[in-house]
């Protein structure tokens, strides 16, 4: 892997996965829903032939670290561009945070179980699908996340909570479930601040791999080819109510401009 030294790959986790979840650090499961269905079926082709009018909101760049731009599309012409080669100029557009699973409930027989991230409800599962080079900047989540590598190849960037704190880069940007930093990682990475070793990792996740990223974990994560990632949060029904209850007294201060006013990622920039 030709990475930056700081850097160190995120060594694939053994034995029982309630174990690793406990230690509140990243770990990935190598192959443990290589068996799904949904790893060997979930073609483009395939998913578009289940509702190719189906009105899509893409992200154009990374939405993270620049500005935020939005590209309606419809569900078949955007998959169909994802089979091809990709376009030399232009920025990747990203279907982002799609509930794929409402949108066509019969996939949800195509995916296996987690069981151990059982204790709690599942807040959220979404799916991220891209071509390659689509990007989200670098983050931290509110929640416990688990993600699952459906098709594609996916590169995870992860620092320590408290990196890009202790950096000075956290962002004024808005986003409801997130915080942002004002930089990218390498970038945090390459100047050195802050960042002393053992605090950035690095894991490229092939189908049928899974990853734990828990929340405040800051993370920046690039498609080295096209993909389809489902990704949830979660967490005992008491902390995802608390969670939530402060996520949406922030969206009511967003929406009043009250906070945010600066950027977010839910709107486009002016
Ligand atoms: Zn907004």
């Amino acid at each position: 892997m030709t990475y930056h030294v700081n850097f160190q790959p995120l060594p694939p986790a053994e034995g029982d996965p309630a174990a690793h979840l406990r230690r509140r650090t990243p770990a990935v499961f190598r192959g443990l829903a290589a068996d799904w269905p949904a790893v060997g079926s979930w073609a483009f082709p395939r998913i578009a032939t289940l509702g190719p009018a189906l009105p899509v909101r893409l992200v154009r760049g990374n939405r993270e670290t620049t500005r935020t731009e939005f590209i309606h599309s419809d569900l078949g012409t955007y998959l169909h561009q994802l089979s091809e080669p990709p376009a030399a100029n232009g920025e990747p557009l990203y279907l982002k945070e799609f509930d794929l699973l409402k949108a066509f409930p019969e996939l949800r027989t195509e995916l296996g179980e987690l069981p151990f991230l059982s204790g709690g409800g599942v807040a959220s599962r979404s799916a991220w699908i891209g071509p390659a080079g689509a990007r989200t900047g670098l983050h931290q989540d509110l929640l416990d996340n688990c993600a699952v590598q459906i098709t594609g190849t996916k590169r995870f960037l992860l620092a320590r909570p408290g990196t890009v704190e202790r950096a000075g880069a956290l962002s004024a940007k808005y986003d409801a479930w997130a915080r942002l930093s004002r930089v990218g990682i390498e970038e945090l990475a390459v100047g050195g601040r802050a960042v002393a070793d053992g605090h950035l990792f690095v894991v490229d996740l092939e189908p049928g791999d899974v990853l734990h990223v828990p929340a405040r974990w800051w993370h920046e994560v690039v498609n080295l080819s096209a993909g389809i990632l489902l990704s949830g949060f979660y967490g005992s029904r008491a902390h995802v109510a608390r969670v939530w209850a402060q996520v949406q007294l922030r969206e009511m201060l967003h929406r009043a401009r009250l906070l945010g006013s600066e950027g977010c990622t839910c709107h486009p920039a002016r």
